[in-house]
């Protein structure tokens, strides 16, 4: 068996068990000054320690992607009882982005968790790659994050976005050796990159710097679909412990198929569909912090409960999700984030729904119910005003062949 067979079975037979009692082992690991300060209730979190250093973090990070939205803003009323939730439980890790709700993301931080002491939270952004211009931008974008998170310094900063084209950007921006000097003026204290594409990229660029943390997109449909398993198998042979973005693919191992939510029900009535997801990731060995992009009370709630503690898979349930995905994989449903980094089209064509749209059908819906949505939005959201142009195609992080669903949606819903 080679290496990527052995990788593809190990979703599906006991191979991962090993690795899930490691995981439980590494929960034993002592606690920092935060873990000091916590007062422990039984409630709290599970934390990893982060490598040697007597520092531990929470296993769930809440990931700012997809705070909760009113009137088309942050709602912040929703937001900040969901932060003071998570600090309450020792969910103590927060990732932004430069990106992130056009910027609001990071401002949000600055209005929202300054309202903690410094270093009872642990704070990540990044460095928008794919926006940038010239090497001047280092420090510009640098500048408007210090002020719109008012966090005075990073804990950990992160190329953004990375693969081929954009390390090779980010290198003739010497946007790495402006991060190091950020981190030797004590604005940064950490230094990784968050990464979509190949593992052979991957590799390349995690040798060429000693990382402290890595960011991957990382669930069990990526597992085989983006390669996901070989990228985790690379950094844990570097040693460079794991992020994990999109443990439950933005949502759609939430709503898979009604097939396939029906196999995780009869195995376990009580736990959720997300909870399923977010202990395939958590209970790796060398993942750090799972982040979770929770947009509702509701699922910071779910997300605290499977994390306080987090108790690995056993081989039966890892049997039992190889099932549930077998079922979904039925359904042909197309494996879009709704990241919306492909956004804007210049057509106007909004991507993420009608794929959404499609995929609802895929998943059971009716038609002519997905026709009522489709025809009830503007017109040049639809996908008929799609003109393959493939400017989307570059942007997609999971090398969606988006004209062609649009054409494919086109037809089918006229
Ligand atoms: S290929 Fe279609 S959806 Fe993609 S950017 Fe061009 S017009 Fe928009
Ligand atoms: S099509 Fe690709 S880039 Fe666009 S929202 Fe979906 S996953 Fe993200």
């Amino acid at each position: 068996m080679d290496r990527r067979e052995f990788i593809k079975d190990a979703l599906t037979v006991a191979a991962l068990a090993p690795l899930a009692r490691m995981a439980g082992a590494a929960e034993k690991g002592k606690g920092d000054d935060m873990d000091k300060k916590a007062n422990y209730t039984g409630t709290q979190v599970t934390r990893r320690p982060y490598r040697n250093t007597g520092m531990t973090m929470p296993l769930l990070g809440f990931g700012l992607m997809r705070l909760p939205q009113k009137d088309g803003k942050v709602d912040y009323a929703i937001a900040e009882a969901m932060v003071a939730k998570a600090m309450a439980a020792g969910c103590n890790y927060f990732d932004t982005a430069y990106m992130y709700h056009g910027g609001e993301s990071e401002r949000f931080v600055g209005n929202v968790l300054t309202k903690y002491p410094r270093e009872s939270y642990y704070l990540t952004s990044k460095m928008p790659i794919a926006m940038m211009n010239s090497a001047d931008d280092n420090e510009r974008i640098f500048k408007e994050q210090l002020e719109r998170t008012k966090a005075g310094y990073f804990d950990f900063y992160f190329l953004h976005w990375l693969n081929a084209a954009h390390w090779e950007k980010a290198q003739s921006f010497g946007t790495l050796e402006f991060m190091k000097r950020m981190q030797a003026e004590g604005r940064i204290r950490r230094l990784g990159f968050s990464f979509h594409g190949e593992p052979e990229t991957l590799e390349k660029i995690a040798k060429f710097h000693p990382w402290d943390l890595v960011q991957i997109q990382l669930n069990y449909l990526d597992w085989e679909l983006c390669r996901s398993g070989e990228q985790y198998e690379v950094l844990t042979r570097l040693g460079i412990p794991v992020s994990v973005m999109e443990p439950l693919k933005g949502g759609t191992l939430v709503r898979l198929t009604p097939e396939a939510k029906a196999v995780f029900e009869k195995a376990n009535p009580k736990a959720s569909v997300a909870s399923w997801g977010l202990r395939f990731a958590a209970g790796l060995p060398n993942i750090q912090v799972v982040l979770s992009g929770m947009s509702a009370m509701e699922h910071m709630e779910d997300n605290l409960r499977t994390f306080s503690p987090l108790v690995p898979l056993s081989d039966a349930e890892r049997m039992t999700i190889a099932e549930a995905l077998a079922a979904y994989r039925k359904s042909g449903a197309v494996p879009c984030t709704a990241c919306r980094y492909c956004s804007p089209c210049p057509m106007g064509v909004d991507i993420p729904r009608n794929l959404a749209l499609l995929n609802q059908v895929k998943g059971g819906l009716p038609l002519f119910h997905a026709k009522l949505v489709y025809d009830a939005m503007k017109e040049k959201e639809r996908a008929l005003s799609c003109v393959s142009c493939g400017a989307c195609l570059k942007k997609c992080p999971q090398q969606i062949r988006i004209p062609d669903f649009m054409a494919q949606i086109a037809k089918n819903f006229a």
